[in-house]
């Protein structure tokens, strides 16, 4: 049985391993982001990724989409799944727009001290929306705070992620003071932490995109910004970009 078992693996990996069918020449990875970039005439290598977490909020969140399509950038945004229902519709924009979709608990619980079920189910509860609502895929987590202890992290089917830049945009509240915090901090292959559950964050964020886009920034997803950084972003890891292992909050 174990060299069957390891017969097989061999043969699935000769398989993935095989040059693929067609002109002999591996398909370079184009994504959007890159697309986007040719489209838009950007520097190669200037990409960042705005995040936003504590959404949906009816008013707040489509002001955002709004603006962010207006600009032709995409977002991540982590929602909290009891604001999920009756913003059914702006979630299924977010993902029709191109904007990766994670999930940031049920109830925005504090996941370190939790117990095992606790995690599971603050966790499932918003998967299983997402997937009602979106289909099957991975939906990352943010874990509320940043924060969740190894052994939370070895429940966790999907990959985690915290950020590089954070403006604390709910502590301001100035559109202007945010906009300088992470222009301040920002650099490519940045992480940036917001709220669209502000309207504060909102403005500030489309002020960013503009100011970034001026430079010749690329605003991309999480996902793709690790896909462009070739990186792997393994399920039940925690990081806080493209080679930058989370923190302990
Ligand atoms: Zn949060």
């Amino acid at each position: 049985m174990r060299w069957k078992g390891m017969i097989l693996m061999l043969l699935m990996l000769a398989f993935l391993m095989a040059p693929s069918e067609g002109n002999g020449e591996a398909a370079p990875a184009v994504g959007s982001a890159e697309i986007q970039a040719e489209t838009a005439g950007s520097e190669e290598g200037k990409y960042v990724a705005l995040t936003f977490d504590d959404g949906p909020r009816a008013d707040t969140t489509e002001r955002l989409l709004d603006g962010l399509k207006e600009r032709g950038a995409v977002a991540t945004f982590f929602l909290i799944g009891q604001q999920i229902p009756g913003n059914e519709a702006l979630v299924q924009r977010m993902a029709a727009e191109g904007h990766q979709v994670g999930n940031h608990t049920y109830g925005h619980t504090r996941l370190k001290n939790a117990d095992d079920q606790t995690i599971l189910t603050e966790v499932a509860k918003t998967d299983t929306l997402l997937r009602e609502l979106l289909g099957d895929g991975g939906y990352w987590l943010r874990p509320p705070y940043g924060q969740i202890s190894q052994q939370g992290r070895s429940l966790v089917q999907v990959p985690m992620i915290q950020w590089t830049v954070d403006p604390e945009d709910w502590k301001l509240l100035d559109a202007e003071k945010v906009y300088q915090a992470v222009m301040k901090a920002v650099e490519p292959g940045a992480v940036i932490l917001l709220h669209d559950f502000y309207p504060t964050s909102v403005d500030a964020a489309l002020q960013v995109v503009d100011a970034l886009q001026a430079q010749g920034y690329t605003f991309v997803t999480v996902q793709e910004l690790f896909e462009l950084a070739a990186e792997e972003a393994e399920p039940g890891c925690l990081y806080r970009a493209p080679g930058k292992a989370g923190y302990e909050y």
